[in-house]
């Protein structure tokens, strides 16, 4: 169960296919990337000028001329980022996570009935990337807490306020069985040990 929350987003509304569009990276390389959806998952690329990381997609093939940005594999990504890893998860807001999950019900999380939509209330430690309204990754990644997990979104721990629109999750932490997502955060909510952060899957990311 989710609190109500002091802080709302935004949600994406429709998207046309301008919406999707990466603009040029920040260092003025043109990227060719398209935002992901529902639909359409990301893939990790790299800004070989600048070294800025994208979760996004992109149709069709490279064009051979197009040299700016190639596709990364996701774990040569994370390998490269854990390097800069915010610590390790806060005790106080593991048993904060674990005691918000107790009191959420359903202690009988069982894996298999896991990948149904239903929200399971469950603590456990994932990782969490900050990424840009452009899907760039855009600070250190951080070890947080889930608090429940569902098909469709999460709620989770942080020590820290986090300001980016969205979150690439990793659950390889967790031991869940659940690929990388991509997590829109629609509400924020400042608690006593930290931050509880509130959103919804837009995007499974391909390893
Ligand atoms: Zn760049």
């Amino acid at each position: 169960m989710i609190a109500p929350s002091t802080i709302n987003r935004p949600a994406a509304g429709g998207q046309s296919h301008d919406d999707l569009t990466i603009q040029a990276c920040g260092c003025g390389t043109a990227t060719g990337l398209l935002k992901p959806t529902t639909h359409s998952p990301a893939s990790t690329w790299l800004c070989c000028r600048c070294g800025s990381v994208f979760f996004a997609r992109r149709e069709g093939e490279i064009e051979p001329t197009e040299t700016g940005i190639r596709r990364v594999s996701y774990y040569e990504v994370m390998k490269a980022i854990y390097v800069y890893m915010d610590g390790d998860t806060c005790p106080v807001l593991q048993k904060d996570a674990q005691r918000w999950a107790r009191s959420s019900g359903s202690r009988n999380y069982l894996g298999r009935e896991f990948r149904k939509q239903k929200r399971f209330a469950v603590a456990a430690p994932v990782t969490a990337v900050p990424l840009s309204d452009n899907f760039r990754v855009s600070g250190h990644p951080a070890r947080i807490m889930t608090v429940n997990v569902s098909g469709g979104g999460s709620a989770l721990l942080h020590g820290q306020q986090i300001f980016e629109p969205f979150l690439a999750i990793d659950f390889a932490a967790s031991g869940i069985d659940l690929l990388p997502a991509i997590l829109h955060v629609t509400r924020t909510r400042k608690l006593a040990t930290g931050w509880e952060i509130a959103g919804k899957f837009v995007s499974r990311v391909l390893p």
